[in-house]
C-alpha cells in the first residue's frame, strides 16, 4: 500500500492549484485523483469561461502558470458596464477606478476554464512530488491516523489528509455526510458564444433584466463574447429552443443594442444554479474546498475566484503546520482555516443574494430606489473603488500567494 501525505480528490482548477500551492510551500507528497482527461483547445472558444480577478491572477503568477495561460489565449478587460434594463441606473468602471497599490493593470481577464486547467495540469506534471491517479475512488475510510482510499484498478493508498476539490456534487462531501445549507436560485444559466457587430471594446457588459442578469464577457477575438444568461428554468429552456434568428433578435433586444447586432456562434448549454455552503470545511482528516464547499450565483463571476483563495489559504495553513511540526490534521489550524474560508464564502453568498433580490423587484418604488443607488455608487469615487476592490478580490486577509510578492522578501 502506497503512503502519500495529501490526496486531492478532483483535478479541476481548484484541486490542481492546491497541489501546486502545497508543493511550492512544503515538501509534502501529493496525489491528485481525477478521471477527467484534458480537453484539447480548439479554435472555437470553449463554452465555459471564467472572469479571473486580480487575486487569482496573482496566485497563478506566483505559481508560474499565468504566462502559460496567457500564451494560449485570454482577454483582459479594462471597463465594466452594468445597467438596469427597466430602470435608469447604471454603473461604469474603468482603469482609473483601479485601487492604487493593487498591482493590477486591468479589471480582470476572461479565460476559458480548459485553458486554465491544462496549464495547471502541465505545470503539476513537471513536479515529481505530484502523482496523478486517473481513476475514480471506490471507497474512502477515515481511520485514527490515516485515510484509506481504494480504487477498482490501482492499489489502495493511505493518506494523512484528504482534500475534497471534486466540485459541486462532491463525492467526498457525500461520503462523510458533511452538513450543507443549500437553496435553489430558481435560475438556470444559459451559456453560449456570440459575435457582436460593434465588438466587445475590452468591456465586461452586464444587463439586469426582470428575469435575471445577462452578461457579455469579452473573448480574445475582438468581436466575440461569451454570454451567461441567468433565467428561471422554463425561460432558459425557451431561450435554448429558439431558432437562431429568433435568439439573435431576442438577445439584441435584451442588450438594448449596446453591442450592435448579435449572432449566435455556438450551441446553447444551460446549468442549474444552486447556492451551497458546507457548515464546516473540515471533518476528521478531510477538508473541502472550491465548489465542493460552496457554490454561488455566477452573476458577479466570483465562484472559482473564491475557490482559488481556498486553495492558497489551505496551502498556507499546511505550510504553517509543517513549520510548527504539528500533525497535518491539527484541529486548531484547520479550524482556523475553516472559519476563515467560511466567513469569506458567507459574505459572498449574502452579496450575491442581495444583488439578485434587489434586481428582481419590479415595482415602481424599488426600481426608483435601485436607480438612485446605482447613480449614487457611480458618482461617489470612494464607494466605486470599494466595490471594485471586492470584485478584484482585494481584501486584507488574503493568503500570501494571492498577493504581489516582494522580490526582496
Ligand atoms: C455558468 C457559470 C459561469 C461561471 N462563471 C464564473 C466566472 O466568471 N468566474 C468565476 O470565478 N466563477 C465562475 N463560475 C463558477 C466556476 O465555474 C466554479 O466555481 C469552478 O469551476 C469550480 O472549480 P472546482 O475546481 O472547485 O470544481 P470543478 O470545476 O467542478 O472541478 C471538479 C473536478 O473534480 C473532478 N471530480 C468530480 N468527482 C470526482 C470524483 N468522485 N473523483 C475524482 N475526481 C472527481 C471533476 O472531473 C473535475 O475535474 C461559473 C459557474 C457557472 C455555472
Amino acid at each position: 500500500m502506497k503512503n502519500i501525505d495529501i490526496v486531492i480528490v478532483g483535478g479541476g482548477m481548484v484541486g490542481l492549484t492546491t497541489a501546486l500551492a502545497i508543493r511550492q510551500q512544503t515538501s509534502l507528497s501529493v496525489a491528485v485523483i481525477d478521471s477527467q482527461e484534458l480537453h484539447s483547445i480548439k479554435e472555437q472558444p470553449h463554452l465555459r469561461v471564467s472572469a479571473i480577478n486580480n487575486a487569482s491572477k496573482q496566485l497563478f503568477t506566483n505559481l508560474c502558470v499565468w504566462d502559460d495561460i496567457c500564451a494560449v489565449r485570454s482577454q483582459a478587460y479594462s471597463n465594466m458596464h452594468v445597467w438596469d434594463k427597466d430602470g435608469y441606473g447604471h454603473l461604469d468602471f474603468d482603469q482609473s477606478d483601479i485601487p492604487t497599490g493593487s498591482g493590477a493593470d486591468n479589471l480582470g481577464s476572461i479565460i476559458e476554464n480548459d485553458i486554465i486547467r491544462n496549464a495547471l495540469w502541465h505545470k503539476a506534471e513537471q513536479d515529481s512530488g505530484i502523482r496523478f491517479i486517473p481513476e475514480n475512488i471506490t471507497s474512502m475510510a477515515v481511520g485514527g491516523s490515516e485515510v484509506f482510499l481504494s480504487f477498482a484498478e490501482q492499489p489502495p493508498i493511505m493518506a494523512k489528509l484528504v482534500i475534497g476539490a471534486d466540485g459541486a456534487n462532491s463525492w467526498v462531501r457525500k461520503q462523510l455526510d458533511m452538513a450543507m445549507t443549500f437553496r435553489d436560485y430558481d435560475h438556470h444559466a444559459v451559456v453560449a458564444t456570440v459575435e457582436c457587430a460593434q465588438g466587445h471594446q475590452n468591456t465586461a457588459w452586464q444587463v439586469f433584466l426582470p428575469s435575471g442578469p445577462l452578461a457579455f464577457l469579452p473573448l480574445y477575438q475582438q468581436n466575440t463574447c461569451s454570454i451567461v444568461w441567468s433565467l428561471p428554468p422554463e425561460q432558459a429552456e425557451r431561450i435554448k429552443a429558439l431558432s437562431t434568428d429568433d435568439f439573435n433578435k431576442e438577445i439584441l433586444a435584451a442588450s438594448d443594442g449596446k453591442l450592435g447586432n448579435i449572432r449566435l456562434q455556438s450551441e446553447r448549454v444551460s446549468f442549474p444554479l444552486t447556492m451551497r455552503l458546507v457548515r464546516d470545511f473540515v471533518k476528521d482528516r478531510v477538508v473541502l474546498i472550491g465548489d465542493a464547499a460552496h457554490t454561488i450565483h455566477p452573476l458577479a463571476g466570483q465562484g472559482v475566484n473564491l475557490g482559488l483563495v481556498d486553495a492558497a489559504a489551505l496551502a498556507q495553513t499546511l505550510a504553517d503546520i509543517c513549520v510548527q511540526g504539528k500533525a497535518l490534521n491539527d484541529a486548531q489550524a484547520l479550524g482556523h482555516f475553516s472559519r476563515w474560508r467560511k466567513s469569506d464564502a458567507s459574505e459572498m453568498i449574502v452579496a450575491m443574494e442581495s444583488i439578485k433580490q434587489g434586481f428582481s423587484l419590479q415595482q415602481t418604488l424599488p426600481k426608483f430606489i435601485r436607480g438612485l443607488g446605482m447613480s449614487l455608487l457611480n458618482n461617489v469615487a470612494s464607494l466605486k473603488k470599494l466595490l471594485l476592490k471586492q470584485a478584484m478580490g482585494s481584501r486584507s486577509d488574503l493568503p500570501k500567494l494571492c498577493k504581489v510578492q516582494d522580490p526582496l522578501a
